[in-house]
Formats: structure tokens, C-alpha cells, sequence
């Protein structure tokens, strides 16, 4: 096993331990891609909607929020082309049985290549001490070259294979690169075919007078179907954005990685309308803006990247994701999509409604064009887990497991406990909780020994441990402890608030 394979596997029972994440449905052996959030994985899921929430639209004058129903009317899908389009290409193994996407099989033949240029660069590294200069290697080392060549001709065979809608390209692209079904070790492969991801279902009492209806994709149908009723209701002016949060549902063919690909997940979604041919200035804005949004948890710029598609979407003239990298590598965080106004032109047709705003500047009507900002909130929340594990080797030879989440996000901010449970140290540590808890989620514990309880909050990532004492009750003083140092100081009661707020207040991180 990697070491990468490792941590994940520990971040994955680390999460299930400390009431991050459970399987769903556990007790009957789990449901396969659904997951359910546990105390501290609820709190945590919230403060992402509300950083996201916060920033999109309650700091933009322009962006006004939505919550739309989950069913919509069958007609939305038939317009929006995800009957016809939403299509995943599949495989399957024919001695193992197993099933794959195939655009995943070649992505991970190429990821294969890329981890071979990391090594040929490390290697180099070492052979050439200081003076080693990985710009340059990159750009002139024989073997390199060959290798990122072999990775751009895939890419274009894939990519064109794709658009076209040619599966047979697509086998034979499997066939040509020999790819192996890591199950079973053959390339015993059917043909590719295509696989519609949404989830169907049935409206109504009677099976006959009822209604198919699917599960929404995505959360942005709802948005384009509701767009007057916003643009009119809140009296907004072009360019302006409509954001939501919402449950989505894809019937993935293969789900795993944990809550990185699942078949029940939640979006935060935003879709800016724009006029007509201003498309690409708002598309570099949001680009920006969201990597800002990213890097202003801290959580290090080299682990995220642009990803720009080559093989764009049926509605986009543009888009590029924000890749994560995740403990298996590289992998799509965000997407960031020029949707021209192809939705709102569909919707338009199907409905018979118009769909326009008229622009007392330009003095004419038109059909926006849209920009759109989709980021999986499970997969932000995989972002903040994987990335604040450590495990850290302490000066006293003890270890410890530390979730070291950005203050902000904590799901707790303080714990607040009694070096012992008497003279009157719990009543002491109630009141300081009582004093805390409106402003801040925190928790109380009086059981175990003081270090085990550090350990503990270290192990759910609580920035702040409270430690109430003799002295405190004599002077009104605690030991305040910091959660990434493990310093530990003395300080006044009445000074906890401030001192808190100014770690984990959101105003510190998008003032
Ligand atoms: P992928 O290529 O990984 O299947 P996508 O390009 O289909 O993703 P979009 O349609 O752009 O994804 O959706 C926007 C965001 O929703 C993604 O960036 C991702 O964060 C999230 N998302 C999409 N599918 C899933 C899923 N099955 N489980 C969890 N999050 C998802």
C-alpha cells in the first residue's frame, strides 16, 4: 500500500471515529456511495455552507440566494439535455465482471505517466543536489518530453473520441494503451457504452396517473427555471447571480473514494447572468474569485490547480475546474462554466415562456448568457478532512492525531474542562460554557485525565482547550490552549471572547 493509500484509509476511520462521517445504512452492511454527517461532520458541513454562503451572497450586493424543490417538472430534464446527454460511457471486465467509466480507465493510464515524470523528477533532484533546476528538466529532459507527449496524444484521442460520441474510438483507445481491469488483470473488455446517470422515479398514487420524474443532477435547473421570479421579485439588474444549496442525485457508475463521488452529495451552486458576448470577462472574474475563495482557508496554494476542458459540456463555450489534491492525487474540486444561454433559450422553447430581461441601459430585451460556480460541498468537506490530518511525533516521544481544520470551519472552537470534577470546578466551567456557548459551538468534558482530553480535542480539531482550576477559582484566570502549538497560557476569563473571536470570526478570513 502507498503511503497516500495509507493516510486516506486513516483519514476515512478517522472520520467514522470522532462522529465525522458514518456509512449509510451501517447496521444492514451500508449503502453503497451514500454517507451520513455525524455531530462533528453536521457542525463542519455548516460552517462550509455558511463560509460559501457568506462570501457568494451575502458580499455581493448583486447575488441574491434560492432554495428550489428537488423534483422539478419531467419537461426541465428534456430541455436542460440531460435525458438525451447526461450520459457516462461505460465498460465492463468480462472476466471480472466489474464495471468502469472508461474516460476514468484512460484518465488513470494517464495519471500512471504523471506519476512516472514525479519520479524521474525526484530522482534528478537527488542527482543534482542544489544546482537542479525542475523547470528546465521539465522542458528539455528526453525521456520527459516523450512521456508528457504520449499523455497529449491521449488526451486528444480521448477528447475527440468523446465529443463525437464515437464509443468504438473510445474501446479501441482502451485496447491501444493495453489498460488492465485491476481486478482481474485482463483486457477482456466489452464495449463502451453509454450510461444515463439520472435516478428516476414516480410522482402520484396510482401507478397508472402517475408522473416519471428523476431526481435533480444538479441544483442549477432550478435556478434557470426561477430566473424572472428572482430577476422581478428582488429587482435585480444585470449582471447578477441567483445561489443555492441543495441535495443533487447521479446514479454513478462507479462510486468510490469515500464522499468524493457519491450517488446522493450536496452542490453550492451560483449562476450569474450576464449580457450577451461579456461572458468571458465574468467567466475570468469568477475563476479568481473562487481560487481566492480557496486560498483564503490557507489550506496551501500548491494544492490546488486549473484543469481547463478540452471536451466542454453540451451547454458551455468555456470551463475549467479547480483541482484539490486530494490524498489519491489530483481530482476535481469545482467546476467553472461558461453556460452561454443555452439554458435559458431551452427552458424558453419548452416552456413557451419567455425568458428575458430588458436592459434599461442598452434599451433592449435579451436572453442572458451564464456563468456558473459548482462546487460539491462533500467534496469541500473531504478537502478540509484530508488535508488537516497529521499525525505529529511530540518532543516527549508521545504522538498525537490532529485535525489542524482552519479555525473558521472548526466544528467545535472551544472545550471547556474542569482539571477535576470538584470543588467546584464544573460549576466554574458551566459558567464560562454558559458565557461562550451563544457566540461559540463548544463542548464541555469533565471525564478522563486532562491529557486525554487535549488528545481528544486535538483528535476532532478544537482550536481552543479551556482549562478551569484552582486558580481559576481563586482569580478568575484559565489555561487557554492552542490547538497547533499545544502552547498553553494564562489568561483572564473575561478575555476569552476576544481572544476566540479573533481566531475563528469569518470576518478574519473574508474581511
Ligand atoms: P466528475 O467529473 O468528478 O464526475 P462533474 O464534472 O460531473 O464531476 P459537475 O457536473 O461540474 O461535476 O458538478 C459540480 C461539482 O459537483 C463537482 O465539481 C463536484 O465537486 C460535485 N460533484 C459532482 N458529482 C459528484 C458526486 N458524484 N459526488 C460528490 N460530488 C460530486
Amino acid at each position: 500500500m502507498s503511503n497516500y493509500e495509507d493516510i486516506f484509509k486513516k483519514v476515512v476511520s478517522h472520520a467514522k471515529e470522532y462522529g465525522y462521517v458514518f456509512q449509510s445504512s451501517e447496521i444492514y452492511d451500508g449503502l453503497a456511495a451514500a454517507y451520513d454527517y455525524g455531530p462533528n461532520g453536521v457542525e463542519l458541513k455548516n460552517n462550509i455552507k455558511n463560509y460559501w454562503w457568506k462570501s457568494m451572497v451575502n458580499m455581493h450586493e448583486n447575488i441574491v440566494g434560492l432554495d428550489s424543490s428537488i423534483f422539478m417538472h419531467p419537461t426541465t430534464w428534456k430541455a436542460s439535455g440531460h435525458i438525451d446527454a447526461f450520459n457516462d460511457p461505460l465498460v465492463d471486465n468480462k472476466d471480472s465482471k466489474k464495471r468502469y467509466r472508461a474516460d476514468v480507465l484512460i484518465e488513470d493510464h494517464i495519471a500512471k505517466i504523471e506519476a512516472k515524470i514525479d519520479k524521474d523528477v525526484l530522482k534528478a533532484k537527488k542527482r543534482f543536489g542544489d544546482g537542479f533546476n525542475k523547470e528546465e528538466f521539465l522542458t528539455t529532459n528526453g525521456r520527459i518530453l516523450d512521456r508528457q507527449k504520449q499523455i497529449d496524444t491521449i488526451n486528444e484521442k480521448m477528447n475527440t473520441s468523446l465529443s463525437s460520441g464515437n464509443l468504438e474510438k473510445v474501446k479501441s483507445l482502451i485496447e491501444e494503451l493495453d489498460i488492465k481491469c485491476p481486478v482481474s488483470g485482463s483486457n477482456n473488455w466489452t464495449d463502451v457504452r453509454q450510461f444515463n446517470l439520472m435516478f428516476k422515479t414516480q410522482m402520484g398514487a396510482t401507478a397508472d396517473g402517475s408522473a416519471d420524474l428523476y431526481l435533480r443532477p444538479e441544483t442549477a435547473q432550478g435556478i434557470f427555471v426561477n430566473f424572472l421570479n428572482v430577476q422581478k421579485t428582488a429587482r435585480m439588474k444585470i449582471p447578477f447571480g441567483i445561489a443555492q444549496i441543495g441535495k443533487a442525485f447521479r446514479n454513478e457508475i462507479v462510486a468510490r473514494q469515500f464522499i468524493f463521488r457519491m450517488r446522493e452529495f450536496e452542490q453550492m451552486e451560483m449562476q450569474f447572468f450576464v449580457r450577451p458576448g461579456e461572458e468571458m470577462k465574468w467567466y475570468d472574474y469568477w475563476k479568481d474569485f473562487r481560487m481566492k475563495w480557496h486560498n483564503s482557508l490557507a489550506m496551501g496554494e500548491d494544492n490546488y490547480r486549473f484543469h481547463d476542458h478540452e471536451n466542454l459540456a453540451h451547454y458551455a463555450n468555456a470551463a475549467t475546474d479547480i483541482e484539490f489534491k486530494f490524498p489519491f492525487g489530483f481530482k476535481e474540486l469545482e467546476g467553472i462554466h461558461s453556460r452561454t444561454d443555452f439554458d435559458l433559450k431551452a427552458h424558453q422553447e419548452h416552456s413557451g415562456k419567455k425568458l428575458q430581461y430588458f436592459d434599461p441601459e442598452l434599451g433592449e430585451s435579451y436572453v442572458p448568457y451564464v456563468v456558473e460556480t459548482s462546487i460539491g460541498l462533500d467534496r469541500m468537506f473531504l478537502t478540509v478532512l484530508s488535508n488537516s490530518f497529521h499525525e505529529e511525533e511530540l518532543e516527549n516521544g508521545e504522538s498525537r492525531v490532529v485535525l489542524k481544520i482552519p479555525a473558521v470551519l472548526a466544528p467545535l472552537k472551544a472545550a471547556i474542562l474542569p482539571l477535576t470534577k470538584k470543588d467546584g470546578m464544573p460549576e466554574k466551567a458551566r459558567e464560562i460554557m454558559k458565557m461562550l456557548q451563544i457566540d461559540f459551538n463548544c463542548q464541555y468534558e469533565e471525564k478522563d485525565s486532562i491529557g486525554k482530553r487535549y488528545r481528544r480535542q486535538d483528535a476532532i480539531g478544537t482550536p481552543f482547550c479551556i482549562t478551569v482550576d484552582h486558580q481559576t477559582l481563586e482569580e478568575n484566570t484559565v489555561t487557554l490552549r492552542d490547538r497547533d502549538t499545544m502552547k498553553q497560557e494564562r489568561i483572564s476569563v473575561d478575555k476569552l471572547q476576544t481572544i476566540i473571536a479573533e481566531k475563528v470570526n469569518i470576518s478574519n478570513y473574508l474581511g
